[in-house]
């Protein structure tokens, strides 16, 4: 596809663009090209020179996003499949023991929008934004040209489906290509078992972007006798904490089919649900309970969602952080690990830091840094896109 319409930007709002930001906000328009539809493909220029190419979304805050900086790079069936072909080429190097990863992760694969993960034989493909709706059926092609022994493509989308009004709300997923996943999925994250719902499932149906976190709690647990997972899901966490030697798990979600995957995910790796105990409720209301009965565990692993939505709701994020993680420490014995994360990309990894520095001051606990992560391989960062880099998670111990 040849571009459709070329925006004309000033100087100072195309410097990002020349540098590798793939993001054109709405905003930064003068006059939003008329009648144009969604997935579009724009040229964006600086005093009529090319400057980058991507595709138009009329619904959303970032108007255009951009697929490639080459003048002479057409937007074709050709060019999908080089993109998904590079994405590709970084996870047969780099990922390793798991038969569950990310395959597109989108800016940062120079895929934006674009989200694809695999689990098994199947890749779910979930597409953020309107302007990909027209293209993901050269998405889809490209997967399964490029991706190996793929049985089918599952889609999830973000945007809604404009052939199917009614159901908005419930997820919208349907089979893209091939053949129809089965209810649960059952993936190997480095040998343990975790059972995958990619239609009723959140997301795409599990949270690979914790999949190095989870071995590594694994690794922490052994010799531990209470352990608290807080925000569950389908209980990784706990499993990789039961496996690792944790002798008691208790997994909280307020999502009722999770817990219910979780006690399944127990029962797949050879675990019996009723040595550990499963809440389906508000975590927040489990430990104000907990600290009144005065209940201490010595492993707690908190991994709440994304708190900051927006920029503006980012000082009320730090706030949320710093009084989650004080409720969690308030329950947390002497000598216990804390493993906490945050998923917020607008919440650095100072601020934080610094929420759970408050935490443990107003908890008055003392606590020492003992392990530091970030996201894995699968889920790279454009240093280009500082949004990408989003994860965080601290491993703290609590002194004496
Ligand atoms: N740690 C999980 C992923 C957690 S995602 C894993 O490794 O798989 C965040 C979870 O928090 C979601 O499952 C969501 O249902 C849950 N959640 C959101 N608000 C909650 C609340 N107030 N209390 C308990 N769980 C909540």
């Amino acid at each position: 596809m040849t571009a459709e319409a070329s925006l004309d930007l000033r100087k100072d709002l195309v410097r990002h663009l020349r540098a590798g930001h793939p993001w054109v906000f709405r905003k930064a328009i003068e006059k939003a090209p008329k009648g144009l539809a969604a997935g579009a493909i724009v040229d964006v220029t600086e005093d009529g020179r090319f400057v980058a190419r991507g595709y138009f979304d009329p619904h959303s805050a970032i108007s255009v996003r951009i697929l490639t900086r080459d003048a002479a790079e057409q937007i074709d069936a050709g060019f999908w499949r080089r993109r998904v072909a590079r994405a590709l080429a970084l996870r047969r190097e780099l990922v390793r023991d798991t038969t569950g990863y990310r395959l597109v992760h989108g800016e940062s694969d120079g895929l934006p929008g674009v989200v694809a993960d695999r689990y098994d034989r199947f890749a779910v493909l979930k597409l953020y934004s309107a302007g990909l709706v027209p293209h993901r059926g050269a998405i889809v092609e490209a997967l399964r040209a490029e991706a190996e022994d793929l049985a089918g493509v599952y889609g999830r989308d973000e945007v809604p489906r404009d052939d199917d009004e009614d159901s908005a709300g419930a997820p919208q997923g349907r089979v893209l290509w091939g053949a129809e996943p089965p209810g649960r999925i059952e993936i190997f994250e480095h040998g343990m078992k975790v059972l995958v719902d990619v239609r009723k499932g959140q997301k795409t149906g599990h949270f690979l972007d914790q999949r190095e976190n989870r071995r590594m709690v694994r690794g922490l647990a052994r010799g531990r006798s209470e352990a608290l997972n807080l925000f569950s899901y389908t209980g990784g966490f706990s499993v990789a904490a039961a496996l690792g030697g944790a002798r008691h798990v208790v997994s909280v979600d307020v999502d009722r089919d999770a817990i219910a995957l979780a006690r399944e995910n127990f029962r797949a790796n050879g675990l019996d649900p009723a040595d550990h105990a499963f809440a389906a409720e508000d975590a927040f209301e489990l430990l104000a309970g907990y600290k009144r009965e005065g209940r201490r565990f010595d492993l707690v692993v908190c991994d709440p969602p994304a708190f900051a939505k927006s920029q503006k709701a980012v000082e009320a994020a730090v706030a949320g952080y710093a009084s989650l993680n004080r409720a969690a420490l308030a329950v947390l014995a002497p000598g216990g690990l804390l493993v906490t994360a945050s998923c917020s990309a607008r919440v650095t990894a100072e601020q934080f830091f610094d929420a759970v520095k408050e935490a443990a001051f107003k908890a008055r606990v003392d606590l020492q840094l003992v392990l530091e992560t970030r996201q894995p391989p699968d889920h790279p960062v454009s240093p280009q896109f500082r949004e990408g880099r989003y994860l965080k998670c601290l491993v703290l111990r609590r002194v004496g």
